[in-house]
This record gives C-alpha cells, sequence and structure tokens, in this order.
C-alpha cells in the first residue's frame, strides 16, 4: 500500500505519496477551506500514481490544520519536518523551517530524530507571512526579493515587529530609498531571527533549510554568512513536513 504524507500549511497544503520506489508531489493554498484543499491535494497524487481509491493509500496528516482532516495518523509538524529534512540532507544536524506563519529550528539525530526545537509561532516577524504583507507595501511580488541585484547596498531595518517595520518601510518609501534595498534589509532582518532561534537550539553542523522560504537562495546565503554554517536548500525544501509523513514507518 501507498503512504500519502499530507501538511495543511497556514498558507500552503503540501501532499506527498510514496509507494515504495518513486514520490508524487502536490501543493495547493490551504485558502479558506484547509480539509477540501487536503482532499484536493491527496486526490492529486493518487490519480498521478493512477491510485483509484482513497482506502488503497495509508493517510499520515501533520501541520497547523491536522486536527479537521480525517486520516490514518495524525503527527506533529516537529517530528514530521525532522524526518522529512533528514530524507533531504542526510548529512544535516540541524533543520530550519521558515514557512507562512511560524518559523523552527529543530536539532536531529543521524536517523532524523528529534533531540531538541524550539518555535517562534507567536509572531509574524521573521516569518514568510512577514515578507509577503512587506511586498504588498512595496508594490512587489516575493519572487522580487530572490532577484535582489548583486551589489545592492543593504537599507538596514531596525524594527523587528511586523507592524513597526510596515512604518519604518512607508516611512523609507516616503524619503525616496531604493526598493531594492530595502527588500534586502528586510531579508536580513528575516536573516537575522532565524540565526538568532538557531543560536539558541543547535550544534555548528550543516542546516537543511525546509519551508517555503527556503526558495529564496539569497535568504539561505544571509544565513550562512550570519551563523557561519553550511545552509543546504533542497529542491523539495517546501514539501518536507509531507516528505516525512509519507516515509515514516505506516501503522496498519
Ligand atoms: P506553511 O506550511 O505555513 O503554509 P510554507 O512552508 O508552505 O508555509 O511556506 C509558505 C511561505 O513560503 C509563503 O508565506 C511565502 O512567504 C513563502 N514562499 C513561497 N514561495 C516562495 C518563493 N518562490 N520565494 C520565496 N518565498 C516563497
Amino acid at each position: 500500500m501507498a503512504n500519502v504524507g499530507v501538511d495543511i500549511g497556514s498558507t500552503a497544503t503540501k501532499c506527498v505519496l510514496w509507494d515504495g520506489s518513486r514520490f508524487v508531489y502536490y501543493l495547493t493554498p490551504t485558502g479558506w477551506a484547509p480539509a477540501e484543499s487536503a482532499e484536493k491535494a491527496v486526490r492529486m497524487v493518487c490519480r498521478r500514481a493512477h491510485i483509484l481509491k482513497r482506502g488503497d493509500v495509508h493517510i499520515t496528516v501533520t501541520g497547523y490544520g491536522r486536527n479537521i482532516f480525517q486520516a490514518d495518523r495524525r503527527v506533529t509538524e516537529i517530528t514530521c519536518h525532522a524526518a522529512g529534512a533528514h530524507r533531504l540532507a542526510p548529512e544535516a544536524t540541524t533543520v530550519l523551517d521558515i514557512g507562512g506563519q511560524d518559523s523552527k529550528v529543530i536539532r536531529i539525530d543521524e536517523n532524523g530524530k528529534v533531540l531538541d526545537f524550539l518555535m517562534n509561532d507567536k509572531c509574524a516577524a521573521g516569518t514568510g507571512r512577514f515578507l509577503q504583507n512587506m511586498a504588498v507595501h512595496l508594490g512587489c511580488k516575493l519572487a522580487d526579493f530572490c532577484n535582489i541585484p548583486e551589489g545592492t547596498p543593504l537599507q538596514p531595518i531596525n524594527n523587528m515587529c511586523t507592524v513597526f517595520a510596515e512604518s519604518e518601510v512607508i516611512g523609507l518609501l516616503a524619503k525616496g530609498a531604493d526598493k531594492d534595498s530595502i527588500c534586502l534589509g528586510l531579508l536580513d532582518s528575516v536573516a537575522q531571527r532565524a540565526a538568532n532561534l538557531l543560536s539558541r537550539v543547535s550544534d555548528d553542523g550543516d542546516i537543511c533549510f525546509t519551508g517555503g522560504c527556503a526558495q529564496n537562495r539569497l535568504l539561505a546565503r544571509l544565513i550562512e554568512q550570519k551563523t557561519g554554517r553550511r545552509v543546504i536548500t533542497p529542491e523539495k525544501a517546501q514539501f518536507a513536513g509531507a516528505l516525512g509523513a509519507a516515509v515514516m514507518e505506516a501503522v496498519r
């Protein structure tokens, strides 16, 4: 029987099917109906794997919305992210996940088991939501945070709090500050938050950077510079939680 892992995140619902020989991935916005988004994601991976009945897969659900979805098993996102990141980058000793609404650091052993973790889910600063809100004020897209030209001077952003940082950005724009420089300053503040979180939990080993924000390679580079550690950004970084749920031993 194939395993399906579903990670119902605050922003995106990720789904991975593992049939023992191949992985099938699907991502959809979580939107206002998380259970429906998750149901759609399961349907889509099954269809792509030519599996006709939902009963023919073992489903493990994780993430922020895990309690509202019918599945064979529920597992915490910390456990799933650790397992998924270990699969994506077995050499990493630490997982840094920056998603839509929270960020977390997980220290793992050589089997991907959780040793320790720390989570910031109380404040939007340092998360994807922070960058999304700022993009609105800057009239730019998330992708623009990934394409800041080399050599752009950094405009420091002094406020860590999302609300105050928004006012600061509006003030800087009114003074004619360069947009790319502001974007770089905002990324730098996310990187600094991540570095602070990392310094509280982890060792000196390699970091597997997961979550949607790991798609920003510039952010990964800034975290590398601040921590002096190697930051690995696997291609399927956003799927780490769902992948971990899919590869975990199924409970039949
Ligand atoms: P969640 O599990 O909370 O839904 P995800 O790990 O799926 O979060 O990440 C979603 C976040 O990823 C979005 O809030 C967005 O800020 C960020 N993101 C998505 N795509 C990109 C991209 N191409 N570049 C940078 N950040 C991105």
